[in-house]
């Protein structure tokens, strides 16, 4: 019935085809996509990136994930759809590649909280020490750093390094804390945070563990101790991508950017996710559009640009950090 009731109604439903094939957000990937073939460009996006931009990536990932496509991807020109100290680090290990940022305001509150000066005095009082900096700070910061950890390897580089030596952790005191402990090394920590995981509160997680008995909590090392204290598995994205993959469960309670459930229903989609707050969003992470990857794939800008003598500090930093992956 619904059927013929379609053949009646053919004009009608010549104007709903007609509006579906003309629709503003559908003429806009067309015209990505066209621009995309044009330039042979790539679009990379962070776990957090709104839904309709990890719809139209062509890779979606984390931190490490995205540092690593960049440099092994043929593709000369990145549009990076994260914030500013990815694309810095993407275009520090490809220097031959364009990296366009399409947001150039898109920045990260915590790598902003430590300034390669506060690195420079806190060297001064202990000489010795090894700079072990999240990769979420400046490239200037960098440029200071011995070696660059994600939240997916932070322990990992921590472990790497000879146990007599003192340890310089930035900018995020809590990923700092969280290692601390599960290292069993004293860290020398850096008073930063992120301000959307912080938005993140315990009795939150309490009360969805009331609701929902059987959900698994997944909470990001960001997030303050007393969120991780409520969690089964605390991780990067990658790792959360992992282990709702492998868990048995079918219902997860997610403590980090909202994003990340986005991520995780197109990856799982017979499975549940429900955000831990629904206040935990990045606005730097929220400031891409499609209109503005357009814009950026029109123009080729604006690239993001480090002064060669600082990238070229900071490579050996981030290098190493893949390296132990
Ligand atoms: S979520 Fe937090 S750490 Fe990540 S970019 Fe936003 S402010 Fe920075």
């Amino acid at each position: 019935m619904p059927q013929l009731r379609r053949e009646k109604g053919q004009q009608g439903n010549h104007q709903v085809r007609k509006r579906a094939i003309t629709s503003p957000a559908q003429e806009l990937i067309e015209r990505i996509a066209e621009r995309k073939r044009e330039t042979g460009a790539v679009i990379l996006a962070h776990n957090y990136q709104p839904p309709g931009i990890q719809d139209i990536a062509d890779h979606l990932g984390d931190s490490l994930d995205l540092s690593r496509l960049a440099q092994r991807i043929p593709e000369r020109v990145i549009i990076f759809c994260g914030v500013l100290f990815m694309a810095e680090t993407a275009a520090i290990l490809s220097p031959g590649k364009t990296v366009i940022l399409p947001e150039p305001s898109a920045g990260c509150p915590m790598a902003d909280m430590i300034t390669p000066e506060d690195l420079a005095s806190l060297k001064q009082r202990h000489p010795a020490a090894e700079i072990v900096m999240y990769v979420n700070s400046t490239a200037e910061v960098k440029a200071l750093t011995d070696i660059c950890c994600t939240s997916a390897n932070a322990a990992k580089v921590i472990e790497s390094i000879p146990e007599d030596r003192e340890i310089i952790f930035g900018p995020d005191r809590f990923l700092g804390g969280w290692v601390s402990a599960r290292t069993g090394r004293d860290l020398i920590l850096w008073n930063g945070y992120c301000p959307s995981h912080q938005k993140i509160l315990p009795e939150q997680i309490q009360k969805l563990k009331r609701q929902y008995p059987d959900a698994k909590v997944m909470v990001h090392p960001e997030v303050p101790p007393a969120v991780a204290a409520e969690a089964d598995a605390v991780l990067g994205t990658g790792g959360m991508l992992r282990f709702a993959g492998e868990s048995e469960s079918n219902t997860f309670i997610i403590g980090t950017e909202t994003g990340m459930v986005y991520r995780l229903e197109k990856e799982y989609p017979g499975k549940t996710f429900i955000p831990a707050s629904p206040h935990a969003i990045c606005p730097n992470m929220k400031k891409i559009s499609l209109e503005k990857i357009l814009a950026s794939l029109e123009t080729l800008s604006p690239a993001v640009t480090v002064a060669a003598e600082t990238a070229e500090r900071a490579r050996g930093a981030i290098r190493r950090m893949i390296e132990i992956g």
